[in-house]
């Protein structure tokens, strides 16, 4: 504990206690595939300047603090929303992709994959060495690379790209110590010379040309992808985001279907967003049947398997190169609370084939109660 006492400016008193108040938590399994990490804590709370996610870590190459990820605002009100924050500074409309997010970082001889709350996940940091070449580092050690993982062998989000495997697409590169992030432009210069995907650039204009904005949100919209970020060229204001009506939609189906382990307020959201979203680029009966679809279908979906008295899951199928590294990562689920079943495991050419189920209790029990004929 000393170590993140010393990294962070505190007494080792003050980091005794946070550690006491949950707020300082582990941040690893101990696994050999994690050979650099010697110790490594979380920030679970924001607290002072450091954002919820922040890691210290004692690598054998010294101590390194990997800040979390910075909360993006969102706005509902695109037009206002846009000329309130930016006014008509230059502003890059960056495709925001839906996986999960990582940072990327190097510790000792090598790289580590850190998921959005500070946990070092051995599943990522697998795929992110066979992808994210370590050359970058080579030039830029004190970075870290911010990324959103996509793909079918995503343990954490569907994938609805049509990615194989798990693949990371770079959306800002920051210092590791201050969270200060590049330029637009110097971003995609060094991304392009190392061969790193970045997510795309759909446009680059100023904040007030809403029309041509719109339009890209639209198109985004028919193609069935998430929404923007909107960034300041310099990087100096804080970015923005804004989701299609189909990311919307597609969440709501997804908190319906396991309705008993989303809260009322992750649905409230998405139904008020579609509600601006429908007051500024206008209804139609077509929105109202894609809003109320998402909500009925999913739930109907789950009712059923109940009724056939299978129980409500959320699977995923993932793939691991050895034995070793599953363990690791079941391990890892344990440390995050998180409960599943597995459903199959194949060896193959390809490495260890797993199927894992999360049962989804709370949504099968209630609606099991309720097909009883038990009063909610
Ligand atoms: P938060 O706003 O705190 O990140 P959240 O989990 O609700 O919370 P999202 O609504 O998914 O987050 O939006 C922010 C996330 O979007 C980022 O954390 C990042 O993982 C992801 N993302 C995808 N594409 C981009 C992009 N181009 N720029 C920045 N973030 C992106
Ligand atoms: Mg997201």
């Amino acid at each position: 504990m000393n170590f993140v006492a010393e990294a962070l400016n505190l007494s080792k008193f003050s980091a005794e206690r946070l550690f006491e108040r949950g707020i300082l938590k582990k941040a690893f399994i101990k696994t050999d595939f994690f050979k650099d990490v010697i110790d490594a804590y979380r920030i679970e709370k924001k607290f002072g300047i450091y954002e919820e996610g922040t890691v210290v870590i004692k690598g054998k190459d010294g101590l390194k603090v990997v800040r979390g990820f910075p909360k993006i605002k969102r706005i509902l009100s695109l037009e206002s929303g846009l000329k309130k924050h930016f006014g008509d500074r230059m502003v890059a409309v960056e495709e925001k992709m839906n996986g999960y997010n990582v940072r990327v970082v190097k510790i000792g001889e090598e790289i580590y994959a850190i998921t959005r709350r500070g946990l070092i996940c051995p599943y990522t940091t697998e795929k992110a060495r066979e992808k994210i070449p370590m050359d970058f580092f080579d030039e830029y050690e004190d970075f870290m690379l911010c990324c959103e993982a996509i793909g079918n062998a995503s343990p954490y989000v569907a994938d609805y790209y049509g990615i194989e495997g798990l693949e990371f697409f770079v959306f800002d590169v920051r210092k590791c110590e201050t969270n200060v992030a590049m330029r637009i432009e110097d971003k995609e210069k060094i991304l392009e010379k190392h061969g790193i995907k970045k997510v795309e650039i759909l446009k680059k204009c100023s904040a007030s040309e809403i029309e041509e904005i719109m339009g890209v949100i639209k198109g985004l919209n028919e193609k069935k992808r998430e929404g923007v970020v909107f960034k300041d060229m310099e990087m100096q204001l804080e970015p923005l985001k804004y989701t299609t009506s189909f990311a919307n939609c597609s969440d709501l189906a997804y908190a319906f279907r396991f309705f008993e382990e989303y809260s009322r307020d992750f649905m409230l959201a998405r139904i008020i967003r579609e509600a601006f979203q429908a007051f500024e680029f206008g209804y139609s009966d077509e929105r109202a049947l894609r809003l109320g679809k998402s909500i009925l279908e999913s739930a109907i979906e789950s009712i059923k398997r109940v009724k056939a008295g299978e129980e409500v899951l959320e699977k995923s199928r993932l793939l691991f190169s050895s034995e070793k590294v599953y363990e690791a990562f079941k391990l890892h689920l344990k440390l995050l609370g998180i409960s599943f079943r597995e459903l199959e495991v194949k060896k193959s050419e390809k490495g260890l084939e797993v199927v894992i189920a999360r049962v989804m209790r709370a949504t099968t029990d209630r609606i099991r109660s309720l097909l009883e004929g038990n009063p909610w």
